[in-house]
Protein backbone atom coordinates (compact mmCIF):
# COMPACT_ATOMS: atom_id res chain seq x y z
CA UNK A 1 0.00 0.00 0.00
CA UNK A 2 1.26 3.27 -0.61
CA UNK A 3 0.97 6.64 1.03
CA UNK A 4 -2.85 6.50 2.61
CA UNK A 5 -4.80 10.16 1.65
CA UNK A 6 -8.14 9.68 2.78
CA UNK A 7 -9.91 7.09 4.44
CA UNK A 8 -13.40 6.45 5.44
CA UNK A 9 -15.01 4.80 8.75
CA UNK A 10 -15.67 1.42 8.19
CA UNK A 11 -19.06 0.47 8.77
CA UNK A 12 -21.19 -2.54 8.37
CA UNK A 13 -18.43 -3.79 5.95
CA UNK A 14 -18.08 -0.63 3.91
CA UNK A 15 -15.61 2.30 4.30
CA UNK A 16 -18.11 5.55 4.54
CA UNK A 17 -17.60 9.08 4.45
CA UNK A 18 -19.29 10.43 8.07
CA UNK A 19 -22.70 11.49 8.31
CA UNK A 20 -21.24 15.47 9.17
CA UNK A 21 -18.50 14.95 6.19
CA UNK A 22 -16.03 15.85 9.10
CA UNK A 23 -12.25 14.60 8.11
CA UNK A 24 -9.62 15.43 10.63
CA UNK A 25 -5.88 15.18 9.67
CA UNK A 26 -3.22 12.22 10.51
CA UNK A 27 0.45 13.55 11.25
CA UNK A 28 4.03 11.74 10.26
CA UNK A 29 5.45 12.45 13.59
CA UNK A 30 9.22 12.13 12.13
CA UNK A 31 8.05 15.37 9.18
CA UNK A 32 5.25 16.97 11.37
CA UNK A 33 3.53 16.59 7.84
CA UNK A 34 0.06 15.68 7.45
CA UNK A 35 -0.11 12.26 5.45
CA UNK A 36 -3.64 11.37 5.91
CA UNK A 37 -7.07 12.49 6.50
CA UNK A 38 -9.62 10.17 8.12
CA UNK A 39 -13.45 10.73 8.53
CA UNK A 40 -14.31 11.88 12.00
CA UNK A 41 -16.81 9.72 13.57
CA UNK A 42 -19.65 11.53 15.48
CA UNK A 43 -22.89 10.47 17.41
CA UNK A 44 -24.68 9.31 14.62
CA UNK A 45 -22.14 6.95 12.93
CA UNK A 46 -21.00 5.55 16.32
CA UNK A 47 -24.77 4.64 16.23
CA UNK A 48 -24.72 3.02 12.89
CA UNK A 49 -22.06 1.15 13.52
CA UNK A 50 -23.84 -0.23 16.62
CA UNK A 51 -26.30 -1.09 14.63
CA UNK A 52 -24.50 -3.19 12.04
CA UNK A 53 -22.49 -4.96 14.86
CA UNK A 54 -25.98 -6.05 16.13
CA UNK A 55 -27.10 -7.03 13.19
CA UNK A 56 -24.16 -9.63 12.67
CA UNK A 57 -24.33 -10.80 16.14
CA UNK A 58 -28.09 -11.82 16.05
CA UNK A 59 -27.12 -12.54 11.81
CA UNK A 60 -24.27 -14.19 9.96
CA UNK A 61 -21.77 -13.90 12.26
CA UNK A 62 -23.78 -15.11 15.35
CA UNK A 63 -24.73 -17.80 13.52
CA UNK A 64 -21.20 -19.52 12.71
CA UNK A 65 -20.21 -22.45 14.34
CA UNK A 66 -17.04 -22.00 16.45
CA UNK A 67 -14.63 -23.73 14.18
CA UNK A 68 -15.91 -21.64 11.51
CA UNK A 69 -15.33 -17.92 13.49
CA UNK A 70 -11.38 -19.51 13.67
CA UNK A 71 -11.17 -20.34 10.23
CA UNK A 72 -11.98 -16.69 9.72
CA UNK A 73 -9.57 -15.67 12.28
CA UNK A 74 -6.96 -17.39 10.91
CA UNK A 75 -7.94 -16.50 7.47
CA UNK A 76 -7.56 -12.83 8.67
CA UNK A 77 -4.01 -13.44 10.13
CA UNK A 78 -2.81 -15.04 6.89
CA UNK A 79 -3.68 -11.77 5.00
CA UNK A 80 -2.01 -9.52 7.78
CA UNK A 81 1.23 -11.48 7.24
CA UNK A 82 0.72 -11.28 3.60
CA UNK A 83 0.33 -7.49 3.59
CA UNK A 84 2.78 -6.95 6.37
CA UNK A 85 5.54 -5.49 5.52
CA UNK A 86 3.27 -2.59 3.86
CA UNK A 87 1.10 -2.54 7.15
CA UNK A 88 4.49 -2.42 9.17
CA UNK A 89 5.66 0.87 6.96
CA UNK A 90 2.66 2.38 7.24
CA UNK A 91 2.63 1.77 11.64
CA UNK A 92 6.09 3.03 11.27
CA UNK A 93 5.04 5.85 9.68
CA UNK A 94 2.02 7.15 11.76
CA UNK A 95 3.41 5.98 15.19
CA UNK A 96 7.23 6.94 14.96
CA UNK A 97 7.49 3.30 16.03
CA UNK A 98 11.18 2.03 14.47
CA UNK A 99 10.31 -0.20 11.18
CA UNK A 100 12.64 -2.89 12.70
CA UNK A 101 11.07 -3.27 16.07
CA UNK A 102 7.19 -3.16 14.35
CA UNK A 103 8.71 -5.72 11.87
CA UNK A 104 9.92 -8.21 14.73
CA UNK A 105 6.94 -7.21 17.74
CA UNK A 106 4.44 -5.70 16.34
CA UNK A 107 3.22 -7.21 13.24
CA UNK A 108 4.78 -10.82 14.61
CA UNK A 109 2.00 -10.33 17.80
CA UNK A 110 -0.70 -9.16 15.56
CA UNK A 111 -0.30 -12.01 13.65
CA UNK A 112 0.21 -14.26 16.59
CA UNK A 113 -2.72 -13.09 18.57
CA UNK A 114 -5.22 -13.83 16.22
CA UNK A 115 -3.94 -17.61 15.18
CA UNK A 116 -3.77 -18.06 19.20
CA UNK A 117 -7.51 -16.94 19.38
CA UNK A 118 -8.30 -18.85 15.88
CA UNK A 119 -7.50 -21.41 17.84
CA UNK A 120 -9.47 -20.82 21.16
CA UNK A 121 -12.74 -20.19 19.60
CA UNK A 122 -13.10 -24.11 19.56
CA UNK A 123 -12.02 -24.22 23.12
CA UNK A 124 -14.32 -22.36 24.92
CA UNK A 125 -16.48 -24.77 27.12
CA UNK A 126 -18.74 -24.89 30.05
CA UNK A 127 -18.64 -27.54 32.89
CA UNK A 128 -21.16 -30.34 33.43
CA UNK A 129 -21.94 -30.02 37.53
CA UNK A 130 -21.92 -32.61 39.73
CA UNK A 131 -25.63 -31.86 41.14
CA UNK A 132 -27.38 -32.58 43.83
CA UNK A 133 -30.72 -33.58 42.60
CA UNK A 134 -31.23 -36.94 41.67
CA UNK A 135 -32.30 -37.24 37.46
CA UNK A 136 -31.13 -33.84 36.90
CA UNK A 137 -28.42 -32.72 34.43
CA UNK A 138 -26.57 -28.97 35.19
CA UNK A 139 -24.51 -27.68 32.72
CA UNK A 140 -23.12 -24.52 32.04
CA UNK A 141 -22.38 -22.99 28.72
CA UNK A 142 -20.08 -20.47 28.09
CA UNK A 143 -22.09 -17.54 25.72
CA UNK A 144 -21.35 -14.08 23.85
CA UNK A 145 -22.17 -11.14 25.56
CA UNK A 146 -23.49 -9.55 22.15
CA UNK A 147 -21.78 -5.82 20.85
CA UNK A 148 -18.56 -4.91 22.21
CA UNK A 149 -17.14 -1.97 22.14
CA UNK A 150 -13.25 -1.13 22.09
CA UNK A 151 -11.57 1.93 23.00
CA UNK A 152 -8.03 1.94 21.90
CA UNK A 153 -4.45 4.62 22.98
CA UNK A 154 -1.85 5.56 20.34
CA UNK A 155 1.02 3.62 21.41
CA UNK A 156 1.09 0.21 20.13
CA UNK A 157 -2.57 1.06 17.29
CA UNK A 158 -2.26 -2.06 15.54
CA UNK A 159 -1.26 -4.79 17.81
CA UNK A 160 -4.02 -3.29 20.32
CA UNK A 161 -6.32 -3.96 17.23
CA UNK A 162 -5.16 -7.47 17.59
CA UNK A 163 -5.36 -7.62 21.42
CA UNK A 164 -8.70 -6.42 21.97
CA UNK A 165 -10.66 -8.11 18.15
CA UNK A 166 -9.18 -11.48 18.34
CA UNK A 167 -10.99 -12.56 21.59
CA UNK A 168 -13.91 -10.78 20.86
CA UNK A 169 -14.60 -12.30 18.02
CA UNK A 170 -13.35 -15.57 19.06
CA UNK A 171 -16.08 -15.94 22.00
CA UNK A 172 -18.65 -14.78 19.47
CA UNK A 173 -19.22 -11.25 19.96
CA UNK A 174 -19.08 -8.18 17.37
CA UNK A 175 -17.02 -4.93 17.53
CA UNK A 176 -17.08 -1.53 17.41
CA UNK A 177 -13.35 -0.17 17.88
CA UNK A 178 -12.42 3.40 18.08
CA UNK A 179 -8.39 3.70 17.43
CA UNK A 180 -7.63 6.95 19.20
CA UNK A 181 -7.33 10.27 16.89
CA UNK A 182 -3.77 10.56 16.28
CA UNK A 183 -3.06 6.73 14.87
CA UNK A 184 -6.47 5.49 13.22
CA UNK A 185 -5.00 4.01 9.89
CA UNK A 186 -3.52 0.24 10.89
CA UNK A 187 -6.69 -0.29 12.56
CA UNK A 188 -8.74 1.00 9.23
CA UNK A 189 -6.10 -1.49 7.17
CA UNK A 190 -7.16 -4.65 9.32
CA UNK A 191 -11.03 -3.64 8.60
CA UNK A 192 -10.15 -3.73 5.24
CA UNK A 193 -8.38 -7.15 5.63
CA UNK A 194 -11.27 -8.88 7.57
CA UNK A 195 -13.51 -7.82 4.71
CA UNK A 196 -10.59 -9.44 1.88
CA UNK A 197 -11.38 -12.55 4.50
CA UNK A 198 -14.66 -12.57 4.43
CA UNK A 199 -15.41 -11.68 7.78
CA UNK A 200 -19.37 -10.93 7.39
CA UNK A 201 -20.18 -6.75 7.70
CA UNK A 202 -20.84 -5.37 10.66
CA UNK A 203 -18.68 -8.39 12.36
CA UNK A 204 -15.90 -5.41 13.27
CA UNK A 205 -16.52 -1.60 12.47
CA UNK A 206 -14.34 1.02 13.16
CA UNK A 207 -14.67 4.46 13.61
CA UNK A 208 -12.12 7.15 14.74
CA UNK A 209 -13.57 10.32 16.31
CA UNK A 210 -12.85 11.68 19.59
CA UNK A 211 -12.74 10.03 22.66
CA UNK A 212 -15.05 12.70 24.75
CA UNK A 213 -17.30 12.38 21.49
CA UNK A 214 -17.78 8.47 20.31
CA UNK A 215 -15.37 7.11 23.03
CA UNK A 216 -18.00 8.23 25.41
CA UNK A 217 -21.03 6.85 23.59
CA UNK A 218 -19.88 3.51 23.20
CA UNK A 219 -19.24 3.35 27.05
CA UNK A 220 -22.87 4.73 27.73
CA UNK A 221 -24.57 3.29 25.02
CA UNK A 222 -27.72 0.41 26.17
CA UNK A 223 -26.62 -1.36 22.85
CA UNK A 224 -23.56 -2.05 23.94
CA UNK A 225 -22.64 -4.72 26.00
CA UNK A 226 -19.12 -5.15 27.00
CA UNK A 227 -16.67 -1.82 26.95
CA UNK A 228 -12.75 -2.84 26.84
CA UNK A 229 -10.49 0.36 27.62
CA UNK A 230 -7.30 0.76 27.08
CA UNK A 231 -5.59 3.93 28.08
CA UNK A 232 -5.59 6.52 30.72
CA UNK A 233 -6.67 5.94 34.76
CA UNK A 234 -8.40 9.56 34.62
CA UNK A 235 -10.33 8.28 31.34
CA UNK A 236 -10.90 4.96 33.00
CA UNK A 237 -12.25 5.88 35.42
CA UNK A 238 -15.36 8.03 33.17
CA UNK A 239 -15.35 4.77 31.29
CA UNK A 240 -16.77 3.01 34.71
CA UNK A 241 -19.05 5.41 35.63
CA UNK A 242 -20.92 5.32 31.90
CA UNK A 243 -20.66 2.43 31.66
CA UNK A 244 -22.83 2.04 34.72
CA UNK A 245 -25.91 2.92 32.54
CA UNK A 246 -26.44 -0.97 31.57
CA UNK A 247 -23.87 -2.19 34.35
CA UNK A 248 -21.74 -3.32 31.49
CA UNK A 249 -18.69 -4.86 33.34
CA UNK A 250 -15.52 -2.74 31.50
CA UNK A 251 -12.07 -4.26 31.21
CA UNK A 252 -9.81 -1.31 31.97
CA UNK A 253 -5.52 -1.69 30.72
CA UNK A 254 -4.60 1.65 32.78
CA UNK A 255 -1.16 3.23 33.13
CA UNK A 256 1.88 2.11 34.95
CA UNK A 257 5.00 2.99 36.21
CA UNK A 258 7.36 -0.12 36.12
CA UNK A 259 10.07 -0.62 38.89
CA UNK A 260 13.07 -2.75 37.16
CA UNK A 261 15.03 -3.72 39.97
CA UNK A 262 18.88 -4.48 39.57
CA UNK A 263 20.16 -6.23 42.39
CA UNK A 264 23.76 -7.02 43.44
CA UNK A 265 24.20 -10.49 42.17
CA UNK A 266 22.70 -9.68 39.09
CA UNK A 267 24.56 -10.80 35.45
CA UNK A 268 25.29 -7.03 34.67
CA UNK A 269 25.16 -7.29 31.28
CA UNK A 270 21.50 -9.15 30.56
CA UNK A 271 20.22 -6.35 33.12
CA UNK A 272 21.94 -3.55 31.37
CA UNK A 273 20.59 -5.09 27.89
CA UNK A 274 17.24 -5.76 29.10
CA UNK A 275 16.58 -2.21 30.99
CA UNK A 276 17.62 -0.32 27.95
CA UNK A 277 14.69 -2.49 26.28
CA UNK A 278 12.53 -2.08 28.99
CA UNK A 279 13.39 1.50 29.22
CA UNK A 280 13.28 2.26 25.81
CA UNK A 281 11.58 0.47 23.53
CA UNK A 282 9.10 2.51 21.39
CA UNK A 283 10.14 5.43 22.99
CA UNK A 284 8.85 4.52 26.01
CA UNK A 285 5.52 4.97 25.20
CA UNK A 286 4.49 1.26 26.74
CA UNK A 287 2.30 0.80 29.94
CA UNK A 288 4.23 -1.66 30.55
CA UNK A 289 8.07 0.23 30.34
CA UNK A 290 10.20 -0.23 33.02
CA UNK A 291 10.62 3.14 33.84
CA UNK A 292 12.02 3.26 37.27
CA UNK A 293 15.25 1.70 37.70
CA UNK A 294 15.96 0.68 41.49
CA UNK A 295 19.60 -0.42 41.66
CA UNK A 296 21.58 -1.78 44.52
CA UNK A 297 24.14 0.62 46.22
CA UNK A 298 27.17 -1.86 45.58
CA UNK A 299 26.87 -2.28 42.04
CA UNK A 300 25.62 1.52 41.49
CA UNK A 301 28.61 2.97 39.71
CA UNK A 302 28.81 -0.32 37.49
CA UNK A 303 25.80 -0.61 36.57
CA UNK A 304 24.98 3.37 35.62
CA UNK A 305 28.64 3.26 33.78
CA UNK A 306 27.44 0.61 31.26
CA UNK A 307 23.76 1.30 30.96
CA UNK A 308 24.97 5.00 29.87
CA UNK A 309 27.28 3.81 27.70
CA UNK A 310 24.63 1.80 26.04
CA UNK A 311 22.13 4.77 26.17
CA UNK A 312 24.63 7.27 24.78
CA UNK A 313 25.07 5.05 21.18
CA UNK A 314 21.32 4.46 20.67
CA UNK A 315 20.59 5.55 17.21
CA UNK A 316 17.86 8.00 16.78
CA UNK A 317 16.47 9.27 13.56
CA UNK A 318 13.97 8.45 10.59
CA UNK A 319 11.72 5.27 12.11
CA UNK A 320 11.85 4.19 8.30
CA UNK A 321 15.41 3.70 8.31
CA UNK A 322 16.15 0.44 9.23
CA UNK A 323 18.91 1.55 11.22
CA UNK A 324 17.06 3.65 13.55
CA UNK A 325 16.56 2.61 16.84
CA UNK A 326 14.56 5.03 18.86
CA UNK A 327 12.05 7.20 16.70
CA UNK A 328 10.37 10.42 17.84
CA UNK A 329 6.85 10.51 20.14
CA UNK A 330 3.88 9.84 18.12
CA UNK A 331 2.76 13.07 18.83
CA UNK A 332 3.72 16.82 19.37
CA UNK A 333 1.42 17.31 22.28
CA UNK A 334 3.66 14.21 24.05
CA UNK A 335 6.72 15.64 22.83
CA UNK A 336 5.88 18.80 25.23
CA UNK A 337 4.91 16.60 28.41
CA UNK A 338 7.80 14.24 28.23
CA UNK A 339 10.16 17.86 27.85
CA UNK A 340 7.77 19.69 30.66
CA UNK A 341 8.92 16.56 32.65
CA UNK A 342 12.79 17.11 32.03
CA UNK A 343 11.78 20.80 33.94
CA UNK A 344 9.78 19.02 36.77
CA UNK A 345 12.87 16.63 37.42
CA UNK A 346 15.38 19.75 37.28
CA UNK A 347 13.09 21.29 39.82
CA UNK A 348 12.75 19.01 42.08
CA UNK A 349 16.18 18.48 42.23
CA UNK A 350 16.91 15.52 40.63
CA UNK A 351 19.97 15.24 38.51
CA UNK A 352 19.56 14.62 34.63
CA UNK A 353 22.72 11.35 34.20
CA UNK A 354 21.79 11.90 30.19
CA UNK A 355 19.54 13.45 27.59
CA UNK A 356 16.93 15.42 28.78
CA UNK A 357 16.57 17.78 25.47
CA UNK A 358 15.51 17.22 21.71
CA UNK A 359 18.30 15.63 19.39
CA UNK A 360 19.14 19.03 17.98
CA UNK A 361 20.00 17.17 14.43
CA UNK A 362 19.25 17.88 11.22
CA UNK A 363 17.49 14.63 10.33
CA UNK A 364 15.50 15.12 13.85
CA UNK A 365 14.40 18.61 13.77
CA UNK A 366 10.99 18.88 12.45
CA UNK A 367 9.89 15.68 14.26
CA UNK A 368 8.90 14.91 17.62
CA UNK A 369 11.89 14.07 19.06
CA UNK A 370 13.29 13.39 22.29
CA UNK A 371 16.85 11.88 23.78
CA UNK A 372 16.49 9.04 26.17
CA UNK A 373 16.83 9.99 29.21
CA UNK A 374 17.81 9.32 32.32
CA UNK A 375 17.43 11.07 35.43
CA UNK A 376 18.69 10.29 39.19
CA UNK A 377 16.33 10.42 41.57
CA UNK A 378 17.20 9.57 45.26
CA UNK A 379 13.35 10.57 46.71
CA UNK A 380 11.20 8.27 45.53
CA UNK A 381 8.12 10.60 46.72
CA UNK A 382 9.29 12.71 43.39
CA UNK A 383 6.66 13.27 40.70
CA UNK A 384 8.77 12.00 38.53
CA UNK A 385 9.36 9.02 40.30
CA UNK A 386 5.37 8.61 41.11
CA UNK A 387 3.76 9.90 37.56
CA UNK A 388 3.54 8.18 34.37
CA UNK A 389 5.58 9.69 31.83
CA UNK A 390 5.31 7.68 28.98
CA UNK A 391 7.92 8.32 26.83
CA UNK A 392 11.90 8.09 26.59
CA UNK A 393 12.53 9.37 30.03
CA UNK A 394 13.39 7.21 33.33
CA UNK A 395 14.54 7.11 36.52
CA UNK A 396 16.98 5.47 38.44
CA UNK A 397 17.38 5.09 41.97
CA UNK A 398 19.65 3.17 44.56
CA UNK A 399 18.77 0.88 47.11
CA UNK A 400 20.38 -0.22 49.90
CA UNK A 401 18.39 -3.93 50.85
CA UNK A 402 15.60 -6.03 49.49
CA UNK A 403 12.90 -4.92 51.93
CA UNK A 404 13.76 -1.55 50.66
CA UNK A 405 13.81 -2.99 46.89
CA UNK A 406 10.18 -4.01 47.51
CA UNK A 407 8.71 -0.96 49.10
CA UNK A 408 10.36 1.64 46.32
CA UNK A 409 9.19 -0.83 43.89
CA UNK A 410 5.19 -0.77 44.99
CA UNK A 411 5.26 2.46 46.32
CA UNK A 412 3.35 3.89 43.40
CA UNK A 413 -0.14 4.21 42.69
CA UNK A 414 -0.04 1.77 39.84
CA UNK A 415 0.45 -2.03 39.33
CA UNK A 416 0.51 -3.35 35.95
CA UNK A 417 4.31 -4.51 35.12
CA UNK A 418 7.25 -5.15 37.65
CA UNK A 419 10.51 -7.07 37.07
CA UNK A 420 13.96 -7.74 38.76
CA UNK A 421 17.18 -9.31 37.80
CA UNK A 422 18.93 -11.94 40.19
CA UNK A 423 21.02 -15.03 39.96
CA UNK A 424 19.10 -16.52 43.24
CA UNK A 425 16.48 -18.53 42.63
CA UNK A 426 15.05 -17.99 46.64
CA UNK A 427 15.34 -14.30 46.37
CA UNK A 428 13.25 -14.74 42.93
CA UNK A 429 10.06 -16.67 44.19
CA UNK A 430 10.57 -14.62 47.27
CA UNK A 431 10.19 -11.06 45.50
CA UNK A 432 8.22 -12.43 42.68
CA UNK A 433 5.40 -13.16 45.54
CA UNK A 434 6.04 -9.50 46.86
CA UNK A 435 5.85 -7.17 44.01
CA UNK A 436 1.98 -6.03 43.74
CA UNK A 437 1.67 -6.36 40.06
CA UNK A 438 -0.61 -7.75 37.46
CA UNK A 439 3.13 -8.96 35.55
CA UNK A 440 6.29 -9.87 37.03
CA UNK A 441 9.11 -10.59 35.05
CA UNK A 442 12.31 -12.05 36.30
CA UNK A 443 15.92 -11.72 34.26
CA UNK A 444 13.43 -10.73 31.23
CA UNK A 445 11.05 -7.84 30.85
CA UNK A 446 8.14 -7.11 29.06
CA UNK A 447 7.70 -10.65 27.46
CA UNK A 448 4.32 -11.17 27.06
CA UNK A 449 2.44 -13.62 25.22
CA UNK A 450 -1.33 -14.25 23.92
CA UNK A 451 -1.57 -17.73 26.50
CA UNK A 452 -0.46 -15.53 29.19
CA UNK A 453 -2.85 -13.39 31.62
CA UNK A 454 -1.70 -9.61 30.91
CA UNK A 455 -3.87 -7.07 32.99
CA UNK A 456 -2.93 -4.40 35.99
CA UNK A 457 -3.72 -4.60 39.99
CA UNK A 458 -3.75 -1.37 41.84
CA UNK A 459 -4.72 1.84 39.88
CA UNK A 460 -3.68 -0.02 36.42
CA UNK A 461 -6.69 -1.76 35.86
CA UNK A 462 -9.10 -4.34 36.48
CA UNK A 463 -10.24 -7.92 34.33
CA UNK A 464 -7.34 -9.87 32.45
CA UNK A 465 -6.50 -10.17 29.03
CA UNK A 466 -4.88 -13.39 27.01
CA UNK A 467 -5.10 -16.90 27.27
CA UNK A 468 -8.34 -18.38 29.11
CA UNK A 469 -8.91 -15.24 31.46
CA UNK A 470 -9.55 -13.38 29.05
CA UNK A 471 -12.45 -15.66 27.89
CA UNK A 472 -14.09 -15.25 31.46
CA UNK A 473 -13.81 -11.17 29.97
CA UNK A 474 -15.54 -12.01 26.64
CA UNK A 475 -18.25 -14.55 27.69
CA UNK A 476 -21.04 -14.99 29.84
CA UNK A 477 -22.10 -18.10 31.61
CA UNK A 478 -25.42 -19.57 31.86
CA UNK A 479 -26.14 -22.44 34.11
CA UNK A 480 -28.63 -25.37 32.86
CA UNK A 481 -30.68 -27.41 34.43
CA UNK A 482 -32.17 -31.04 32.57
CA UNK A 483 -34.64 -32.54 34.52
CA UNK A 484 -34.82 -36.03 32.88
CA UNK A 485 -35.80 -38.01 35.46
CA UNK A 486 -37.42 -35.79 38.50
CA UNK A 487 -40.04 -35.74 40.25
CA UNK A 488 -41.15 -31.58 40.45
CA UNK A 489 -41.14 -30.32 44.27
CA UNK A 490 -44.30 -31.04 45.45
CA UNK A 491 -46.46 -27.89 46.77
CA UNK A 492 -47.16 -28.05 50.23
CA UNK A 493 -50.99 -29.48 50.74
P1 LIG B 1 -6.27 8.32 26.84
O1 LIG B 1 -6.98 7.77 28.02
O2 LIG B 1 -6.18 9.79 26.70
O3 LIG B 1 -6.97 7.81 25.49
C1 LIG B 1 -7.18 6.44 25.21
C2 LIG B 1 -8.38 6.31 24.29
O4 LIG B 1 -9.53 6.78 24.98
C3 LIG B 1 -8.29 7.13 23.01
O5 LIG B 1 -8.84 6.39 21.95
C4 LIG B 1 -9.16 8.33 23.32
O6 LIG B 1 -9.72 8.92 22.17
C5 LIG B 1 -10.23 7.71 24.19
N1 LIG B 1 -10.94 8.64 25.09
C6 LIG B 1 -10.52 9.86 25.54
N2 LIG B 1 -11.47 10.42 26.32
C7 LIG B 1 -12.50 9.55 26.36
C8 LIG B 1 -13.78 9.55 27.02
N3 LIG B 1 -14.18 10.56 27.78
N4 LIG B 1 -14.58 8.47 26.86
C9 LIG B 1 -14.18 7.42 26.10
N5 LIG B 1 -13.01 7.37 25.45
C10 LIG B 1 -12.17 8.42 25.58
O7 LIG B 1 -4.86 7.63 26.82
P2 LIG B 1 -3.67 7.85 25.78
O8 LIG B 1 -2.94 9.09 26.13
O9 LIG B 1 -4.18 7.69 24.39
O10 LIG B 1 -2.79 6.56 26.07
C11 LIG B 1 -1.80 6.52 27.02
C12 LIG B 1 -2.29 5.79 28.26
O11 LIG B 1 -2.71 4.47 27.94
C13 LIG B 1 -1.18 5.62 29.27
O12 LIG B 1 -1.65 5.87 30.56
C14 LIG B 1 -0.81 4.15 29.12
O13 LIG B 1 -0.19 3.57 30.23
C15 LIG B 1 -2.13 3.54 28.85
N6 LIG B 1 -1.96 2.22 28.24
C16 LIG B 1 -2.30 1.11 28.97
C17 LIG B 1 -2.10 -0.16 28.43
C18 LIG B 1 -2.44 -1.41 29.19
O14 LIG B 1 -2.55 -2.46 28.57
N7 LIG B 1 -2.59 -1.36 30.50
C19 LIG B 1 -1.57 -0.27 27.16
C20 LIG B 1 -1.22 0.88 26.47
C21 LIG B 1 -1.44 2.12 27.01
Amino acid sequence: MTDVEERGLFIDGKFVPSESGATFPVFNPHTDEVFSKVAQAGEADAEAAIDAARAAFDGPWGALTPKDRGKFLLKLARIIQEEGESLARLEAKNTGHPIHDVRRFDLVRTVDWFEYFAGMATKIQGDVIPSSFKGVLNYTLREPLGVVGQIVPWNFPLMFVAWNVAPALAAGNTVVLKPAEYTPLSALEVARMAQKAGIPAGTINVIPGKGSVVGALLARHPGVDKICFTGSVEVGKQIIQASASNLKKPLLELGGKGPNVIFEDADLDAAVQGSLFAAYHNQGQACIAGSRLLVHESIWDAFVKRFTERVRSIRIGDPLEETTQLGPLTSKDHQKKVLGYVDVAKGEGAQILFGGRVPGTPETARGYYVQPTLVRADNPKMRVCQEEVFGPFITITPFIDDQAAVDMANGVPYGLGAGFWTRDLRRAHRIAAQLKAGMVWVNSYKLVDPASPFGGSKMSGMGREFGFETMREYTQVKSVWIGYDFQPWKWPE
